[in-house]
């Protein structure tokens, strides 16, 4: 299958998310830190250095930008890397800060068709990935559960982790879950459609 976001490009860095473009469509990741958002999106793109891993905790977090396909002035799909959340180091007013700025970012960005969560398989669901999947579903935006680092666990055991998870938000469409692994790209193909799709969906809407 080809994977149109080998051709992902660094689009821009900032600290807000007022700074994003405006227009067009995007799929922001998100998830705890060390969960594997980095190398996800490096093996999403397929390229190895997109995202910087390992990055040391408590640091100014970025917002990430990256453009996909053609690459004009106004790039009119993206993938949005957001800061991971659970530093124990960060300051209790900065991470209050962090998540409302989130909060308001999934209700109200028109341009966000769908959000990735990532978590590690080990240790899904914890208190903040719940008030995001909580927080996407109040804001009717869908919401993709990739459950990493499944290399790390037994194929039967992770199968569990998915299906509980898949009961657990059985009720809500707008609510999918994976397995993946960004170490061995268990599960890539999955992600490419689930994100092609995502942004997508603005393609089914009539030119006005
Ligand atoms: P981030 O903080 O969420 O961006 O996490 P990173 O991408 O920096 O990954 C954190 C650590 O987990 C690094 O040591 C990665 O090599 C490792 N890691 C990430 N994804 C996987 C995976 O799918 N399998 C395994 N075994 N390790 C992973």
């Amino acid at each position: 299958m080809e994977n149109p976001y080998r051709q992902a490009q660094f689009l821009q860095s900032g600290t807000k998310l007022s700074q994003l473009p405006s227009g067009g469509v995007e799929v922001a990741f998100v998830g705890r830190s060390n969960a594997g958002k980095s190398s996800v999106l490096n093996t999403l793109t397929q390229q190895k250095g997109l995202a910087k891993t390992s990055k040391t905790p408590g640091r100014t977090q970025l917002i990430n930008v990256f453009s996909i396909g053609n690459q004009d002035k106004h790039p009119k799909e993206r993938l949005i890397d957001l800061p991971g959340y659970g530093y124990a180091k960060v300051p209790e007013q900065i991470k209050q800060q962090w998540q409302q700025m989130l909060h308001q970012y999934l209700e109200e960005r028109e341009e966000l068709k769908g959000l990735i969560i990532i978590m590690d398989i080990r240790h899904p669901l914890k208190e903040l990935d719940e008030a995001m999947i909580s927080w996407a579903i109040d804001s009717h935006l869908q919401v993709h559960l990739l459950l990493n680092k499944a290399d790390k666990v037994s194929r039967n055991e992770a199968n569990l982790t998915l299906l509980k998870i898949q009961k657990k938000y059985a009720h809500y469409q707008m609510v999918s879950c994976q397995l993946f692994s960004a170490t061995t790209s268990f599960g890539l193909k999955e992600l490419i459609y689930r994100v092609r799709a995502l942004l997508s969906e603005e393609a089914e809407v009539p030119p006005s």
